[in-house]
């Protein structure tokens, strides 16, 4: 069996632990991209593709694929959830995950503490974020400090999503849950870098949020407490509205304030770029593993093991 993905994202992360683990590999590459990632030695595994959805009429039956942020960006959920490759994770969470309503329905089932959403501007009490629909990287969000202003810079013909903007410390948790082992790791925590909210244009009210980079964090250890028992919330939260589990890696994306409360502004159901400054290792997978252990060996591994007791179908959806 081969572990395969599309070339971009956390690709070499994945592979490089599939490859450890003992696999046999496949990238999805197209030609733009096939010098770089032959340059990390996976040339004798590229398959080259002229677009990344050609994947969807591609024969793959020996091969589980791993999802990450780029499959939904250049494939889109719908297609992904249509189709019959065998993703390792769970593909339901995708829709939960693309879904505004259905993601803020997730998290508060998860009993996880969420930025106020306001239902129109004349509720607003605190600073907001306001969010267009299906924007990706933050394109055309915006902040104001009240009611009126947020009124001034809204379209009327765009649909919104108005937030409590919360002051404080971004954190991203990565979790990895664990089917052989019914278990939910903490994996890592990073900082993500945007431009250029996270420059030095802090007062502009019109920031960017484009991810330039991961920064890595370790987090106090009684806080470190608190996000592990957030993931394990976060998977009884979608057992009890789904019945299904989470396999695989996931992300919970929050904010830390002053009070030290956690806010929780979003979710990935997938790997995230942030396990990338975790190569070879993460200090807690090293505490957990006595090994080195980064994301798309962890990923490996669980397949390996779901193999070993007959049970890989169930972390494939
Ligand atoms: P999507 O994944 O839905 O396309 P996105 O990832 O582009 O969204 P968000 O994750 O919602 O956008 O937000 C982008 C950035 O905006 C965050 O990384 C964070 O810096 C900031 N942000 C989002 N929500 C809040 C909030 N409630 N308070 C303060 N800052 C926020």
């Amino acid at each position: 069996m081969k572990i395969g993905t599309i070339a971009s994202h956390s690709a070499l992360n994945i592979l490089s632990g599939a490859r450890a683990e003992g696999f046999d590999v496949v990238l999805y590459c197209t030609p733009d991209r096939r010098k770089f990632y032959s340059a990390f030695g996976l040339a004798d595994a590229i398959v080259e593709v002229h677009s990344f959805d050609e994947i969807l009429d591609t024969s793959m039956e020996d091969t589980v694929l791993i999802p990450h942020g780029s499959f939904v960006a250049y494939i889109g959920a719908d297609r992904i959830l249509a189709s019959d490759l065998r993703l390792f994770g769970n593909k339901e969470l995708l829709r939960w995950e693309e879904n505004r309503a259905l993601k803020d329905r997730l998290m508060r089932e998860a009993g996880l503490r969420v930025p106020r959403e306001y239902a129109s501007v004349k509720d607003i009490q605190t600073p907001v974020i306001v969010k267009t629909y299906g924007a990706a990287g933050g394109q055309g969000y915006f902040i104001a400090k009240n009611a009126e202003e947020a009124q001034e810079k809204m379209r009327p013909d765009q649909l919104y999503s108005i937030q409590q903007y919360v002051v404080g410390t971004k954190v991203f948790v990565t979790y990895f849950r664990s089917l052989a082992h019914d278990r939910t790791e903490v994996f890592g925590a990073d900082i993500r870098y945007e431009t250029d909210a996270d420059a030095n244009l802090r007062f502009d009210d019109t920031p960017s949020f484009i991810v330039v980079g991961n920064l890595p964090l370790v987090l106090r250890e009684s806080v470190l407490a608190k996000y592990y028992q957030m993931g394990e919330d976060f998977v009884r939260g979608f057992q009890r509205l789904t019945g299904q589990d989470i396999p695989g890696p996931f992300c919970l994306e929050t904010i830390i304030d002053r009070q030290q409360q956690i806010y929780t502004f979003e979710f990935s159901g997938r790997i995230v770029a942030g396990t990338n400054i975790w190569i070879p290792t993460s200090p807690y997978s090293y505490l957990q593993f006595g090994e080195q252990m980064w994301m798309g060996r962890r990923i490996a591994r669980e397949i390996r093991e779901l193999m070993e007791q007959g049970r890989l179908e169930e972390a494939l959806t």
